[in-house]
């Protein structure tokens, strides 16, 4: 143990506290929705397909703030979207309070990401889920096996793979997808808007597909180090090198050894900056940062989105656009294209987002 440890320990214990407060927020405004969703059912019975207790619109749970957006996407306000993660949680230990299963107990379907991430909101979906309800796991099913990647965080020998499949825009596409099918399939009376709404958010990723070849194409050297392990599946796909990650798999800190091993290659890589999570704030990396004599940047984000609900920029997009141009701009590229791009929902999202 050394000083720097004691002072992240301290840290680590400020942080854990945070999560829970806003957990306790979320159980109250859970419960409204819950009573929310269920006198929708009631009073706007017109016995058109959708739900399965014949009500009108499906109800849907997701987990992590940016699925509940690229779910908000598809079916706009033809559905109830309610997100149960909330915004700013260590979405990777998120355990739900017992109180989720009330929600979980009136949805037709509950859209994952997968790939392990959220098992304690499976096994409480599991246990509660009503008559004729599923899970879909978005991730677990958008790439074969064989395209899961284990890395720094994500150990092949820990079993679970490298969850964040979603920070790649090729892969939130097959995530929307995914929802416009299985929607289609559960209400097919909305299925031409579903696709609609597919088509014009394919047309968004495709310009911030365009946009991000040209301005990453001005970074000198496209090496990431970062605190959270988010960007394995994005790096493939853009032709990026993620060369470290610095995260373990238990969610603590590096030993001494391998922080010093960090400092000596992020010199030797001679990269001018390397980036935290705003939700993992990491004293390591600043030291890390510090000792090597580059910039830290430490705003990246991968699950809790930008600005406020209602917001444009509180989006899939607005979070995606926000952490390439951070990443471009730090590592002394030009993110002119990036920021030409108008970020935007394809319709009004009107699901709900814990804070
Ligand atoms: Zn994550």
């Amino acid at each position: 143990m050394n000083v720097l440890d004691a002072s992240t320990l301290h840290l680590m214990a400020l942080c854990n506290m945070l999560p829970r407060m806003r957990k306790l927020a979320v159980v109250v405004s859970l419960g409204v929705l819950v009573v929310v969703a269920m006198s929708g059912c009631g009073s706007d019975d017109d016995g058109s397909p959708g739900s399965a207790d014949g009500g009108g619109k499906v109800t849907i749970a997701t987990t992590v703030a940016p699925i509940t957006s690229i779910v908000a996407n598809i079916v706009g306000d033809r559905a109830t979207v309610t997100g149960i993660v909330p915004e700013g949680t260590n979405s990777h230990t998120f355990e739900p309070q017992p109180s989720v299963a009330e929600l979980l107990s009136v949805v037709d379907v509950v859209y994952l990401n997968g790939l392990v991430l959220e098992e304690p909101t499976k096994e409480l979906a599991e246990d509660n889920l009503k008559d004729g309800a599923d899970i879909v796991e978005l991730g677990t099913i958008a790439i074969p096996e064989s395209e899961y990647i284990y890395d720094f965080s994500f150990p092949k020998d820990g079993g679970k793979p490298n969850p964040h499949l979603w920070t790649d825009p090729t892969l939130a596409l097959r995530y929307a997808e995914i929802v416009k099918d299985d929607m289609s399939e559960r209400d097919p009376d909305n299925a031409s808007y579903y696709a609609a709404n597919y088509e014009s958010f394919a047309v968004v990723i495709g310009e911030m597909d365009a946009a991000m070849r040209e301005s990453f194409a001005t970074i000198p050297k496209r090496e990431l180090l970062t605190y959270h392990d988010a960007y394995a599946y994005f790096a493939k796909t853009y032709d990026w090198t993620v060369i470290g990650a610095i995260q373990v798999g238990d969610f603590e800190d590096p030993t001494p050894g391998e922080v010093a091993a960090l400092i000596e290659q992020v010199r030797s890589e001679d990269i001018p900056a390397i980036f935290g999570s705003e939700v993992f704030p990491s004293p390591v990396l600043e030291q890390i940062g510090e000792e090597a004599g580059v910039k830290y940047v430490d705003v990246l984000r991968d699950d809790d989105l930008p600005g406020a609900p209602g917001e444009a920029d509180h989006s899939w997009m607005g979070l995606m656009m926000f952490d390439y141009i951070t990443m471009t701009e730090a590592l002394g590229g030009d993110a002119t294209a990036l920021r030409a791009v108008e970020v935007r929902n394809v319709v009004p999202d009107v699901a709900s987002y814990p804070q």
